[in-house]
């Protein structure tokens, strides 16, 4: 069977709990092709070991680079820890990407407790 594709993405207040989750979770993890936007990217990797492909930064088209792997069918599932407390800079790429995730029906976690189920079920 193919290896599954989840793509990763934090706001910069939830990167260290993305961060934090990915340890939580490394061996699990690795057992996944794993995709995420830039700096989240960096910080995974740089906090797990984990081999991750890192995308441009969100706000820089990285959304939109995971968007576009959701309409051809490149992306399992993702996990997007979105910062529920500020004003998003570039609302629109979040609303974009999660459109997508729905449109496609994909899993989508938007927190650390729904991530966890998601990757039990896969
Ligand atoms: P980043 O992007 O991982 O490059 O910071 C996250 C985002 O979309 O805000």
């Amino acid at each position: 069977m193919a290896r599954k594709t989840i793509g990763l993405v934090a706001h910069d207040d939830k990167k260290d709990d993305m961060v934090a989750f990915a340890r939580d979770n490394r061996e699990r993890l690795a057992g996944f092709d794993l995709v995420g936007t830039g700096t989240t990217s960096g910080r995974v990797a740089a906090g797990t070991g984990l081999a991750i492909h890192a995308l441009k930064s969100g706000p820089l088209g990285g959304d939109a680079q995971l968007g576009a792997m959701i309409a051809e069918g490149r992306l399992d599932a993702l996990i997007f820890f979105i910062d529920p407390l500020s004003a998003l800079p570039h609302d629109v790429d979040v609303k974009a990407l999660t459109r997508l995730a729905t449109l496609y029906d994909i899993p989508v976690a938007y927190n650390k407790s729904t991530a966890q189920a998601i990757l039990g079920a896969l």
